[in-house]
């Protein structure tokens, strides 16, 4: 069985005590152990800020963004491997192992190219210079400076390899030393891209750390300077954020947490259009891929009430010829969930809402006997005030489809009682419905996505989170903001107003 081990303190070192066990979702067969237990997770910290971040702050923006390309092409040289250890410990498929994959290298290489155009200043200017005085003799520049401590990066399961990249493309981009703690039950490719990273010794000593295991007391070390990152359930981001250390020391906290991702389906669109199509398309899409375990995945479904049956009957066909199986045969879409407690979890979580919906496919039963299988699931609401749709997330291959009106003032209020989302998305040729929807959903949402006709065969799917485009969401989403192109390192930056002669500072950091 391999251990885990983590790189802290310029060495790998392994915990002592009883180890977590990593398990083949398909098999349920042991694969790795990882443990924490004896790291001195304070001292790991202060080794980030003291060592790692002088050392990388001292490269500049361009540098550092070549490093970011170095990285990506470092990682890119061992897919085939990765993409294997996805398939063993998180039971993915080719294809949703290369999502994740692809997904994280190509992060990387995105912000390299963000990146370049910093140039080499130690800051980045917030605006142009502002008139203070009574003439501009006497200015205000707002700069973005970096953070003198460390970004500790708290990840989910369910994209080891890009949750890790993508936050620490947007931190090392800003001049913060990184620790990345994978979630455990599928921390062996986060561990394995670990590894590649230190070996290509790319990165100054100190600026990357990682640890494997339980993250224990490591948010109680946190400090003014510092940046937590977590993306994982919104019970653990509510804990995170009331800690003790981070309401002291106001540390900055970014929470990506769980959503009520909605779709929905507008009077307008015909059985026969582009736009139903695509709607059909993604919805599917959602289910399967990644066995529905991604936080964008559409889990409310909203079709005016008279079309329910229609759509439903477009829908099932397509779920029920999904091959669920063995990620080793050509023939599977979709793999198992990623472990024994997500097993459990999503059971429990299709009986719940099969109190209030009927069953169309699928449902809570085993599919195979060895191995974390369940079904892609899809229910029809009795209907759509139930509260449980819009407040608990089944992490799995199930969504429901929900019966509304068709106005927009209905589908508006019912998609904000999900309170917050990452993503909502509609489909429609009426261009009054969508800017009621759009604009009336907007301040619930991080990401509101558009489908028609116009975009049918050009759009990404809105499960697609994209390193140009804002991920997060506010309210039960954690109210949270990645990426976004260059607005994804502000969190690791403090904005300054710096005050003085317009001639100072206007040359301001330069010899
Ligand atoms: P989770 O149980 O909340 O765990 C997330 C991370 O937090 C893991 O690394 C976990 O470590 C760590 N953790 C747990 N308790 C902690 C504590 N007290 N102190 C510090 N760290 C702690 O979530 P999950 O089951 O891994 O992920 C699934 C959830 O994440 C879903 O609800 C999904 O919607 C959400 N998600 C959101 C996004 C987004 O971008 N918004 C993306 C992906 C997933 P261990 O694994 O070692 O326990």
């Amino acid at each position: 069985m391999i251990t885990l081990d983590s790189y802290v303190l310029g060495r790998w070192q392994a915990g002592s005590g009883k180890p977590e066990i990593l398990r083949d979702p398909t098999s349920e067969e042991p694969l790795a152990q990882a443990s924490s237990e004896g790291i001195d997770l304070g001292a790991v910290l202060a080794y980030g800020r003291d060592v790692g971040g002088p050392a990388l702050r001292a490269l500049g923006f361009a540098k550092r963004a070549e490093l970011l390309l170095a990285l990506s092409k470092a990682i890119h040289a061992h897919r085939d491997e990765l993409l294997e250890l996805s398939l063993q410990n998180a039971g993915t498929t080719r294809g949703d192992g290369k999502f994740d994959l692809d997904g994280a290298t190509g992060t990387l290489a995105a912000y390299a190219q963000f990146g370049k155009e910093l140039g080499d200043k130690p800051f980045f200017a917030d605006g142009p210079l502002a008139q203070l005085g009574r003439t501009p003799r006497f200015s205000g520049q707002h700069v973005w400076v970096p953070k003198p401590g460390i970004a500790v990066h708290v990840n989910a399961f369910n994209f080891p390899a890009w949750n890790q990249c993508e936050k620490m493309a947007c931190a090392l981009l800003a001049g913060m030393p990184v620790l990345e703690k994978p979630g455990t039950p599928t921390a062996l490719v986060a561990w394995r891209i670990a590894r590649i990273l230190v070996d290509s010794k790319l990165l100054p000593e100190g600026a990357f750390q990682f640890l494997a295991g339980s993250a224990r007391d490591l948010v109680d070390h946190l400090g003014p300077q510092d940046v937590l990152s977590f993306t994982g359930s919104s019970g653990t981001g509510e804990k995170l954020r009331g800690n003790k250390a981070v309401v002291r020391h106001n540390t900055r906290v970014n929470i990506e947490a769980d959503s009520l991702n909605a779709a929905v389906l507008a009077a307008d669109v015909a059985r026969d259009s582009e736009t139903y199509d695509q709607f059909l398309a993604n919805v599917e899409q959602d289910i399967v891929q990644k066995t529905g375990q991604k936080c964008t995945a559409v889990r409310r479904v909203f079709v005016p009430a008279e079309r329910v049956r229609e759509v439903a009957a477009d829908l099932v066909p397509r779920l029920t010829k999904v091959q669920v199986g063995d990620p080793r045969s050509g023939e599977t879409r979709m793999g198992p969930l990623a472990s024994a407690q997500q097993l459990a979890d999503v059971r429990a979580g299709i009986t719940a809402l099969t109190q209030f919906a009927e069953i169309l496919c699928g449902g809570p039963g085993p599919v195979h006997a060895k191995g974390y299988f369940v079904a892609p699931t899809l229910l029809l609401a009795k209907s759509a005030e139930a509260k449980v749709f819009h407040e608990l997330e089944v992490f799995g291959p199930v969504a429901t489809l929900l019966p509304y009106s068709g106005s927009a003032a209905d589908a508006t209020r019912l998609v904000n009682l999900g309170g917050g989302g990452l993503v909502a998305s509609l489909y429609s040729n009426d261009k009054a419905w969508s800017d009621a929807v759009v604009l009336g959903i907007a301040p619930w949402h991080g990401r509101v996505w558009v489908g028609s006709d116009k975009t049918a065969g050009q759009a990404l799917a809105p499960g697609t989170v994209l390193p140009a485009s804002l991920h997060g969401g506010p309210g039960r989403a954690g109210g949270g903001a990645e990426l976004g192109g260059l607005r994804g390192l502000e969190p690791y930056f403090q904005r300054t107003a710096v005050q003085g002669f317009q001639g100072y500072l206007e040359k301001l950091g330069q010899a």
